[in-house]
């Protein structure tokens, strides 16, 4: 099963990524993880990736299909894989359109209120535990961190940066018939139970 889950930062994708992961089975693939651990460890690409995320543009196309590109060659992937972060562009989409066969994109469509609050909120603990100082605070004395690029600035760019993108990208996956827009915005159960709807009638 090859899912493919759309939508602007704050939208959940990487909740849902992960929580589809354990119930299929499947890896959880995000570009931004991959990115951000790179930047952790202090390699070159992570070098090169922290000046575009701390300002919250794009990397290039090349630098992430070479990423992916790997990423699909480990044998954790031959059953499948969800996809949360990547394809961002028309260019992405067109070359993982050679390599993989998409069998859903879901785009989960959020307003903007909302992506504001959950990206200004978000906050993690060192082992990725996400909690939101709106929706869903730390418990008192548990250690949190915020994203570098959860800061009001580079939020508002990175949304600016998914309105100007994303229209192609889904009419390219409505295109080939497997495009399925559902609301982000509900509550977490419920837009998990309406992905896995999606899903498993997919798998029948
Ligand atoms: P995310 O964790 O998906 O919000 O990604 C965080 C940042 O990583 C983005 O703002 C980009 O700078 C970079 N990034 C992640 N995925 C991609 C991608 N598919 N193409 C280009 N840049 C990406």
């Amino acid at each position: 099963m090859n899912v493919i889950l759309m939508g602007a930062p704050g939208a959940g994708k990487g909740t849902h990524a992960a929580d589809l992961s354990k119930k299929y089975g499947i890896p959880h693939i995000s570009t931004g993880d991959i990115l951000r651990e790179e930047v952790k460890k202090g390699t070159e690409l992570g070098k090169l990736a922290k000046s575009y995320m701390d300002a919250g543009k794009l990397l290039p196309d090349d630098v992430i299909i070479k990423i992916i590109q790997k990423r699909l060659e480990e044998p954790d992937c031959k059953r499948g894989y969800i996809f949360d972060g990547f394809p961002r562009t028309i260019n992405q989409a067109k070359m993982l359109d050679e390599i993989s066969n998409i069998e859903a994109a879901i785009y989960l469509k959020c307003d903007d209120d909302i992506l504001i609050k959950r990206l200004s909120g978000r906050r993690m603990t060192k082992d990725g535990r996400i909690y939101n100082i709106y929706f869903d605070p730390p418990p008192e004395g548990v250690e949190v961190y915020q994203r570098d690029d959860d800061n009001e600035e580079t939020i508002k760019e990175r949304l600016k940066v998914f309105y100007d993108t994303f229209g192609p990208l889904i009419d390219f996956y409505k295109q080939k018939g497997v495009l399925y827009e559902i609301r982000g915005d509900e509550q977490r159960e419920v837009v998990f139970s309406n992905i896995v709807n999606i899903l498993d009638r997919l798998n029948k």
